[in-house]
């Protein structure tokens, strides 16, 4: 059966952070700004570890600042709110991000509300989110901003093509929504009520599945020759049911990927695909709001 070609995401990050190396390099030695980026984390959450040391390496790897806050558990909210205060106002810092999930006694969205929607590189502030819905320069969340990068590389003009989304959570549907509109998509929002799911996806000439469901998508959902773009992180038992029992486990999408494969046309990898693009965009974004801190144009 014919084969559907692979998104190579990991290739593609590479590239990006790459380039915004090169190009902050630039703006460091033209502009003498060094773009610098701040990580917030709160407490002991092992997945929350490795992405905080993975982002912080990254950035430094492409000649950034990377300041990581490491708070206790206990932090209370008003301690987190004069941090986000003082690296507001810290001229060196560009980028803002606080990991989540925050502890339950703090109150995520006015955490997320008090850092300046300049330094949010997350784009999670409602301030970006309304920049983003009515078309105004902002700042766009990473993962969203990753996918629409891959489809612009694999597609070209996007103009007109029909795309389904499966899942409308802020940080991934519906800003990847509103991207995809940019592009003068047709866009349709999928979520858990939605009827007749299957036959939904197949109208997709570009489908985006963000659900958090393990292999959920079906080969047979898919329309022929479709870009099939799978957000998804699910972690399941591993297949050598020795390794199972020994609670080791592998990582899937939210498309049952073999199937998938046989119908699209092109189709990210779990792991390998989007995960990839999310740090990247975030350097970008850090690069991003640099270049505007300074009103220098970006060109990375
Ligand atoms: P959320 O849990 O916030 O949202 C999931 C969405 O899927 C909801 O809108 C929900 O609908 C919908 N949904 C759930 N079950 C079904 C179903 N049976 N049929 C149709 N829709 C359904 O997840 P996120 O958006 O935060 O993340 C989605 C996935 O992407 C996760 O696997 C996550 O790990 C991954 N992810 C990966 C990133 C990366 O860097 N690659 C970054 C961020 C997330 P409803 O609103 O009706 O409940």
């Amino acid at each position: 059966p014919a084969r559907a070609t692979l998104i190579d995401g990991k290739a593609f990050a590479a590239g990006l952070v790459e380039r915004v190396a090169a190009a902050s390099a630039r703006l460091e030695a033209k502009h003498r700004i060094k773009p610098g980026l701040a990580v917030v984390i709160v407490g002991e959450d092992p997945a929350s570890q490795i992405y905080v040391r993975n982002k912080g390496e990254t950035t430094q790897r492409a000649g950034m600042r990377s300041d990581t806050h490491r708070l206790p558990d206990e932090t209370d909210q008003e301690t987190l709110l004069a941090l986000i205060a003082a690296l507001n106002a810290d001229k060196g810092i560009h980028g803002i991000l606080v990991q989540l999930p925050l502890p339950g006694h703090i109150d995520a969205s006015a955490v997320l509300g008090a850092i300046d929607p300049d330094k949010d590189v997350d784009g999670f502030h409602v301030v970006n989110a309304g920049r983003l819905a009515v078309g105004l320069p902002g700042l766009v969340p990473c993962t969203p901003l990753g996918c629409l990068m891959l489809l612009k590389a694999e597609l070209g003009e996007l103009s007109g093509l029909n795309a389904v989304i499966v899942g409308r959570s802020n940080i991934v549907g519906k800003p990847m929504a509103q991207l995809l509109l940019g592009e003068s998509c047709t866009v349709t929002i999928a979520h858990s009520r939605t009827r007749d799911l299957p036959a939904l996806c197949r109208t997709a000439d570009i489908l985006v599945a963000a659900v958090g469901r393990a292999e959920m998508i079906r080969g047979d959902w898919i329309k022929p020759g479709a870009t099939v773009i799978d957000v998804g992180i699910n972690r399941v038992p591993s297949r050598d049911p020795m390794k199972a029992a020994q609670g080791k486990t592998r990582v899937v999408g939210d498309v049952a990927f073999e199937e998938a494969a046989a119908a699209a046309g092109r189709i990210t990898p779990v792991p390998g695909g989007v995960g990839p693009m999310t740090i990247a965009c975030l350097l970008a974004n850090t690069y991003t709001a640099a270049c505007r801190s300074a009103g220098v144009e970006p060109d990375a």
